[in-house]
C-alpha cells in the first residue's frame, strides 16, 4: 500500500513539475513580432531594380557550358552598382563572381554571398516567370526572386550605398556569386581556390539559407530568422545486383531486381540510421518553445523527460524535422536489363544520401554498404562529401549576426538550425569556420514554397530591411 502511495505521490509531483513548466514559460516577442513590408519610396526604387534583375533569364545547367547569358547578367550589375565596379577589385571565375572592396585590416576578412543562377521555370505561372512583373500588392514576380537574386541584390545595395557614402569598413569585405550553385558547379569551389592561394582565411561567411518566417515550424506562432549553423553530408551511392541473367520464361527466385526491391523495403521498414538530439536542434526548440501551442510546449518545455520519446518519434511526425536529426537516404533512379522479357546480369538502384555529423559519410556509407550485403548487392559510392563543421551560436559570429537582427528586425526571434538541402557555402569550409547560411529578407509561406517551384515571388517591401541587415554587418565587422 505505502510502495503504491509513494509511487502516486511521485506521478503527482513529475505531472506538477511538467505542467508548471510549461504554463510558466511566457511567451517572447517573437510571438507578435511583424516585418512592415512599407511600399514606401525605397522599397519601390528597390522593386524596380531587382525586377530588372530577375528580367535576365540565368537559368543554369551541368550539360551547358556556354556562360554568355552569365557575363550579360555582369553587364546589368556594372551599370546598376557603378561604386563597387569603381572601387572593389572583380575576378570572374568562367561566369561566378568575387568582389573585393579593401578595408583598413583591423580584422579578419568577411564574405558575403548568394548566387545568381536559376532553376529552371516549368508549369503554368500567374506571371511569367521572367517578367519580373511588380503586382499592386509591391509584390515582384518571377525565378530566382527568392532563390536567390533578392540577396543578391540586397548585399550589393548595402556595400553600394557605404561606398557612395565614402564609408571604408574596418576588414576586407568579400562579396561573392557563383553561377553554378544550382547543381553545385566549379564556380564556388574555384572561388574557393583563389581565396586559398592567397593566403586568405574569413572571420564570417554569410551565405543563403534560413529567412525570416512566419511559424517556420508547424504549431510554432511567431516570426522567426532561421540561421543554417550546420549543412549536412552528401553523398550519391549506387547499389548493383548481379546474376548470369537469362530468358525470362523460366526465372528463378531472387533475381537482381526483387533483391534491390527486398532491401529498399528493409531500410525504409528497419532504418539503419541513428535519430539523435545535437546542440542545435535542441537550442533551435528551446528558443521556440515559449510561443508553441499547448500541446507542443508541455514537449518542448521539458525536454528533460521527453527527448528521448521525442528523438525517436520526430521523424514520424514530420519529415523535414526528422531530416534534421539522422543521416537520409532516398532511392532515386533503378535500371533492370534492356528487353521487357529479358532478366538482367545487372541491376541497380541509386540513393541520395545526406550525412548528419554524429554519423558522417564514412560510418553512414559502412553502415549502408553492411547492409546491402545480406541482400547480396554491391555498393558503389559515386560521390561524397562529409558534414561542415558546426558554427557555435555561442560564439561571437552568430553574436553579432544575433546583434544586427534585433536593430532591423525588432521582436523576431533568431533560431539557429540544421541545413537539409545544400548551398555553395559547403565549399568555404576550407576558408572559415564560420559558414552562417541566412538570406535576411521576410517571406511569407507561399513564397517559402515557390522556392524550386510555381509562381516564385517577393514583396519588394522586405528589401530595404535586406539592405539595412548586411549594412549593419558590414558596419559591425
Ligand atoms: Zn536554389
Amino acid at each position: 500500500m505505502e510502495i503504491l502511495l509513494v509511487i502516486l505521490l511521485l506521478l503527482v509531483a513529475l505531472v506538477t513539475v511538467v505542467l508548471l513548466r510549461t504554463v510558466l514559460l511566457k511567451p517572447t516577442p517573437a510571438k507578435e513580432a511583424k516585418v512592415p513590408l512599407d511600399n514606401n519610396e525605397r522599397a519601390v526604387e528597390y522593386g524596380k531594380k531587382l525586377s530588372t534583375l530577375v528580367k535576365k533569364e540565368t537559368v543554369s545547367s551541368r550539360f551547358e557550358p556556354d556562360r554568355t547569358k552569365f557575363l550579360e547578367f555582369h553587364e546589368i550589375l556594372e551599370e546598376m552598382f557603378p561604386n563597387i565596379h569603381k572601387t572593389c577589385e572583380k575576378h570572374v571565375f568562367n561566369g561566378s563572381l568575387l568582389f573585393k572592396w579593401s578595408g583598413k585590416g583591423n580584422h579578419e576578412p568577411i564574405l558575403f554571398m548568394s548566387h545568381h543562377d536559376v532553376v529552371e521555370a516549368t508549369g503554368t505561372w500567374e506571371h511569367e516567370p521572367f517578367s519580373g512583373d511588380i503586382d499592386a500588392e509591391g509584390r515582384i514576380w518571377g525565378r530566382g526572386t527568392v532563390d536567390t537574386k533578392a540577396s543578391l541584390f540586397c548585399l550589393l545595395t548595402a556595400a553600394e550605398e557605404l561606398m557612395a557614402e565614402g564609408y571604408v569598413p574596418e576588414c576586407d569585405v568579400y562579396l561573392a556569386s557563383s553561377c553554378t550553385e544550382e547543381w553545385s558547379g566549379e564556380g564556388a569551389p574555384a572561388t574557393v581556390q583563389y581565396l586559398k592561394e592567397h593566403g586568405i582565411k574569413l572571420g564570417l561567411v554569410l551565405d543563403e539559407g534560413g529567412m525570416i518566417l512566419e511559424e517556420p515550424v508547424g504549431g510554432v506562432i511567431g516570426t522567426y530568422g532561421m540561421v543554417g549553423v550546420l549543412e549536412k553530408g552528401y553523398g550519391d551511392v549506387k547499389f548493383i545486383a548481379r546474376s548470369n541473367g537469362g530468358h525470362a520464361s523460366a526465372p528463378k527466385k531472387n533475381s537482381p531486381l526483387v533483391r534491390l526491391g527486398k532491401f529498399m523495403v528493409d531500410v525504409e521498414k528497419n532504418y539503419p540510421f541513428q535519430h539523435q538530439f545535437n546542440s542545435t536542434i535542441t537550442e533551435m526548440f528551446t528558443r521556440m518553445a515559449p510561443n508553441m501551442n499547448f500541446g507542443m510546449k508541455l514537449i518542448f518545455a521539458n525536454l528533460w523527460l521527453f527527448k528521448p520519446l521525442l528523438t525517436k518519434l520526430l521523424p514520424m511526425i514530420n519529415s523535414a524535422a526528422g531530416a534534421m536529426i539522422r543521416t537520409t537516404i532516398a532511392f532515386t533512379t533503378a535500371k533492370g536489363s534492356n528487353g521487357l522479357n529479358v532478366l538482367p546480369q545487372e541491376a541497380f538502384v541509386t540513393a541520395n544520401m545526406r550525412f548528419s555529423p554524429h554519423q558522417d559519410d564514412k560510418e553512414s556509407i559502412a553502415i549502408i554498404t553492411e547492409r546491402a550485403k545480406k541482400f547480396g548487392l554491391e555498393t558503389e559510392v559515386i560521390y561524397s562529401d562529409s558534414p561542415c563543421p558546426v558554427v557555435d551560436y555561442k560564439a561571437a559570429p552568430f553574436k553579432r549576426l544575433e546583434e544586427v537582427a534585433a536593430e532591423v528586425y525588432p521582436g523576431v526571434g533568431i533560431c539557429p538550425y540544421v541545413m537539409t538541402g545544400g548551398t555553395d557555402a559547403k565549399y568555404y569550409k576550407e576558408v572559415s569556420d564560420n559558414c552562417l547560411r541566412f538570406a535576411p529578407l521576410y517571406i511569407n509561406a507561399q513564397q517559402y514554397a515557390s522556392i524550386h517551384g510555381l509562381n516564385e515571388n517577393i514583396y519588394q517591401g522586405a528589401l530595404p530591411h535586406g539592405v539595412d541587415f548586411y549594412k549593419k554587418m558590414i558596419q559591425k565587422s
